[in-house]
């Protein structure tokens, strides 16, 4: 479970300050898949880099369980993240890339860790790619690598920042059930950023719309769809009017 409460990010520049994030209020329940939608530049991935730990919090509180993490590391509160630019290491193979994140936060042993990335790259597909370095591998591999090496740690939480947006339309549909499956099997709690709503109404439990920084609308697919709250929700889920 994961709340948080009013939580604001301003980032300072030349220009003065930007409030990507303000004063947002949101529960993600256990076991939930929870999507936040929006467009460009309204603060899904801010809020998502502070939950992850990330990104420093300017104000409000982010509570996983019952653990205030405002001020805990990021390898420290149970999360693991698929970035939106994959963020693989570049001097590490796949096979090393997966194994990483185990080797610092568990201490399982090579044998199982061997085992474990193994199982999670044929899961993916990308079981042949293992001895590749990220460079030689299309964006669509680099993006199923850097979704292994989240699921690979099976972390409490998955953090997912639009894993799906550089695969072509037949990967996506795949990968949309398969990391549907994953996640319900090993009963995580995921938060899922896009912009791609019909991604987000097919495949959450609830979804998030935010614009601006603010939340619009928190609800089930089908509600937000049914009863949109204002005009931009309306737009962007492509209510009926
Ligand atoms: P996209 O769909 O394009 O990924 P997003 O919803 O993820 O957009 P964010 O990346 O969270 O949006 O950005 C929210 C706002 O904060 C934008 O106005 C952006 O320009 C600004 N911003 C993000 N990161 C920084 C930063 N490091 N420094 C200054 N401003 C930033
Ligand atoms: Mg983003």
């Amino acid at each position: 479970r994961i709340t948080i409460d009013n939580v604001r990010k301003e980032y300072d520049s030349d220009a003065g300050t930007i409030r990507a994030v303000d004063d947002v209020s949101l529960n993600v329940r256990d076991g939930e898949f929870l999507t936040i939608v929006g467009p460009s530049g309204s603060g899904k991935s801010t809020l998502l880099r502070m939950i992850a730990g990330l990104e420093d919090i300017t104000g409000g509180e982010i509570r996983i369980d019952d653990t205030v993490v405002n001020d805990i590391a990021p390898q420290n509160r149970g999360v693991a993240m698929v970035f939106q630019n994959y963020a693989l290491y570049p001097h590490m193979s796949v096979r090393q890339n997966m194994s990483y994140g185990l080797k610092l936060t568990t201490d399982l042993g090579d044998d199982e860790i061997r085992r474990r990335v193994e199982d999670t790259a044929e899961m993916m597909g990308i079981g042949d790619l293992l001895d590749k370095k990220p460079n030689n591998l299309s964006g669509g591999q680099q993006q199923r690598v850097a979704t292994g090496r989240a699921i690979v740690r099976q972390p409490d939480v998955f953090l997912f920042d639009e894993p799906l947006s550089n695969l072509d339309a037949k990967l996506r549909l795949h990968m949309r059930t398969e990391l549907q499956r994953i996640q319900e099997e090993l009963e995580t709690t995921a938060v899922y950023v896009t912009h791609d709503q019909t991604e987000a109404m097919t495949m959450s439990d609830r979804i998030v719309i935010l614009n601006d920084g603010t939340i619009q609308q928190v609800g089930t697919p089908a509600e937000v769809y049914a009863d949109p709250v204002n005009k931009f929700v309306a737009d962007f889920i492509g209510s009926p009017s």
